[in-house]
């Protein structure tokens, strides 16, 4: 859960991360989020190489050491505590609905000053329904307004009912070509597309975000597909371009996920420009 989010919808926001995701883009900034099982991030660059962490393991691990793939960690968090350099952390743990409420509740007096709320995010929210809702539920009298950033690949007959009950909707097109779609992210774009008709058929306002890579999805043909798609089906829809960038790089280190890292090209703020403007020629507006 993250605090005080000003970028994740209107207002202050409290943004829950929910982990477990469909797709495998190569530019993630959050990988960690990729699959639900928690894990044990090291960042070399704040560790004094003390042992003191290893010390404090009972599975006498050296968490420095400690990948994904490695079945002993019981992610204890006792290396977590250990380390005064705050070195190492675990992503990823499981919470229960309460504990997501009574922090909804401490955060409220935040959202009813700056009219936010809460967002739900990921990896992909909608691929976890009977959670959300069990948390909506549980704030059915404290008014509180939710808004969803999703990648739209999950399962319409599952998510639509949650659906239903979000102010707001980020929604990602990464690619307009299915097989270009498949080959960066790992899985077509039919669902994603097809889920972002029915959203918008329920009246939910929806923002489309389009992460911005010039090498993948900034050209013209693309960027003048997507925005024919969101003025024939999504009317009224404003989009939001996020351009590419590496601050995520330090996680694949952190999480010992090397060889799925790749790095792409920074795009300039004019390429940034263009691509709004062919939006503009189609009656688009740019979200915020
Ligand atoms: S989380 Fe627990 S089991 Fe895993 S390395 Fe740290 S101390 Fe050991
Ligand atoms: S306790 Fe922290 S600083 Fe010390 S060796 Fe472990 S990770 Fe490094």
């Amino acid at each position: 859960m993250q605090d005080y989010s000003i970028h994740d919808g209107e207002g202050v926001r409290t943004t829950i991360f929910l982990a477990g995701c469909s797709m495998r883009c190569q530019w993630c900034a959050n990988p960690e989020t990729w699959t639900q099982h928690p894990k044990l991030a090291y960042y070399e660059h704040r560790c004094q190489q003390c042992g003191h962490c290893q010390e404090a393991c009972p599975q006498l691990l050296d968490p420095r050491r400690v990948t994904i793939q490695d079945h002993d960690c019981r992610y204890c968090g006792a290396c977590v505590q250990a380390c005064s350099q705050n070195a190492l952390s675990i992503a990823c743990s499981s919470v229960s609905v309460e504990s997501v409420y009574q922090k909804i509740v401490r955060d409220e007096l935040f959202f009813r000053f700056s009219g936010g709320g809460v967002t739900f995010s990921g990896g992909e929210p909608f691929l976890q329904p009977e959670f959300i809702r069990a948390v909506i539920e549980r704030c059915e009298l404290l008014g509180i307004s939710f808004w969803a950033e999703t990648c739209g690949c999950f399962s319409w007959s599952q998510a639509q009912d949650v659906i239903r009950h979000f102010e707001h909707i980020f929604y990602d097109i990464k690619h307009m070509d299915d097989d270009r779609h498949r080959y960066y992210t790992g899985v077509g774009n039919r669902v994603i597309l097809k889920n972002a008709k029915r959203i918008y058929e329920l009246g939910i306002p929806l923002t489309i975000r389009l992460p911005f890579i010039p090498e993948v999805n900034g050209d013209d043909a693309n960027i003048t597909a997507t925005a024919q798609f969101v003025s024939q089906f999504l009317p009224g829809t404003p989009v939001e371009l996020l351009p590419y960038h590496e601050l995520g790089k330090a996680k694949y280190t952190a999480f010992k996920m090397h060889d799925d890292f790749h790095s792409f090209t920074v795009p300039a703020p004019e390429a940034i420009e263009h691509a709004y403007a062919i939006f503009a020629e189609y009656g688009i507006s740019r979200w915020g």
